[in-house]
């Protein structure tokens, strides 16, 4: 480590950090390192999803809100993001009959939610790293162990596809762990005496599904989230820029096992999901269906998240929710308005990661728990408060 002025013309100990995982909280990490002046090494296991032909991975749009926006302001990137993003203004919710209505988010300050598109989020925020100098991508670099205590790291290059094994060893000063839920370097912080982790998986899987768009028109109205709440069970869908829709169906995985043959898929979607089925179309249902499982979804809450003044765990490496709250990624976004706030005061840095774990862990425990509370929400109460509120637009 040695000194070097920051973008604000403030001395601050320059350290190599090496960031792994180039996702949403992994990319906008290295932009915020890079911003006080460290040397940042980022590692990702995939390949460059800016030239990849097929991004694998989960869902393919998010709703961007408060929390994420204000994250992407401080590193001045909010406007860019929100000058392709699709304003959401509330819940339409489609019932049995395929009759909708609509609580609107904010009917007073006309707040909303954004529909953002993952991969160009995730390519926006690498696009931006390519700018720094400071910052150094390294693409198909798998974390497959870590030497916490001296913040040192194995890697194996290249794709799962290729036969030889090609191992690297690398060493920093401070490791970020921003590799998702199934976090490589929290495995390691799981050793560490002290450390509290659990994780949950519920009994209800996801499927993506797509409403295309129809003569270059969006086949819903494209300012709301679109939900369908059918108790035990529901689907939702975010508009996409090119005008189709991406349609999230969650269901208990015993129910999905019921759906075996295309006759009791399309009996289903005609039964719950009657005004759907024709913007998706058969044929494409029964394709999209079919050919890909169910994921599965778990909760993960853990502390501390760092170790000394070497490692440290952000975003879905620290507190993976459910998707129903749609925070999760702005809350990872969020642990870096914190943390740039707390290294900014210059403390020593085992202190300043201390003060991360104390300030964070019990508005991540919260987050985490009230994801688990709005999946019961989303797909019950919804569906009993659209017959309660009065107030409510009827669309039909
Ligand atoms: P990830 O996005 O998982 O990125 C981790 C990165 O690390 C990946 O690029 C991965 O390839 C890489 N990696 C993993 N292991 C290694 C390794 N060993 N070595 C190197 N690299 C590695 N959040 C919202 O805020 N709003 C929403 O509307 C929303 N909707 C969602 C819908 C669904 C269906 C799901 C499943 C999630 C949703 N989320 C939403 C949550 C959001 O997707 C996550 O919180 C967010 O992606 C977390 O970002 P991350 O960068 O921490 O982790």
């Amino acid at each position: 480590s040695y000194v070097y002025a920051d973008g604000n013309g403030a001395a601050a100990t320059r350290r190599k950090v090496a960031i792994v995982g180039a996702g949403l909280v992994g990319s906008l990490a290295a932009l915020n390192f890079a911003r006080m002046g460290h040397e940042v090494q980022l590692y990702e296991y995939r390949e460059d999803i800016r030239q990849a032909q097929l991004v694998q991975g989960r869902s393919i749009n998010l709703a961007l809100s408060q929390r994420g926006r204000k994250a992407l302001a401080a590193v001045g990137l909010e406007q860019q993001v929100l000058a392709t993003a699709i304003p959401m203004r509330g819940r339409m919710l489609h019932n049995v009959k395929g009759r909708t209505s609509i609580v609107l988010y904010d009917p007073c300050n006309n707040q909303c939610l954004y529909s953002v598109g993952r991969k160009q989020l995730n390519e926006l925020l690498l696009n931006a790293c390519d700018a720094f100098p400071n910052i150094q991508c390294h693409f198909e670099h798998k974390l497959i162990s870590a030497n916490i205590r001296e913040a040192r790291m194995q890697f194996k290059l290249g794709t799962e596809r290729q036969a030889e094994e090609q191992l690297i060893s690398v060493a920093a000063d401070l490791i970020v762990g921003c590799d998702g839920a199934f976090s490589a370097l929290r495995q390691q912080l799981v050793r560490q005496p002290g450390f509290n982790y659990s994780q949950e998986y519920i009994g209800t899987g996801y499927l993506e599904l797509c409403i295309p768009a129809k003569d270059n028109e969006f086949q819903m109205p494209p300012n709301y989230l679109h939900i369908w709440p059918r108790d035990s069970f529901m689907m939702i869908a975010l508009p996409n820029q090119d005008k189709s829709f991406t349609v999230t169906l969650s269901m208990p995985f015993e129910l999905f096992g019921q759906l075996q043959t295309q006759q009791q898929l399309l009996d289903f979607f005609r039964t719950h999901y009657v005004d759907a089925l024709p913007l998706i179309g058969e044929q494409q249902l029964i394709k999209d269906f079919f050919k890909s499982r169910p994921q599965h979804l778990m909760s993960v809450k853990c502390k501390p998240y760092h170790y000394m003044d070497k490692a440290l765990i952000l975003g879905d490496a620290a507190h993976a929710m459910v998707p129903y709250y749609g925070q999760g990624m702005n809350a990872g976004m969020e642990d870096l308005t914190l943390l740039s706030s707390i290294l900014n005061q210059e403390l020593p840095l085992d202190v300043a990661l201390e003060q991360f774990t104390e300030s964070r862990w019990q508005d991540a425990h919260a987050i985490c728990d009230l994801a688990m509370y709005n999946y019961v929400e989303m797909r019950d109460l919804t569906k009993r408060w659209s017959f309660r509120c009065r107030k409510w637009l009827d669309t039909t």
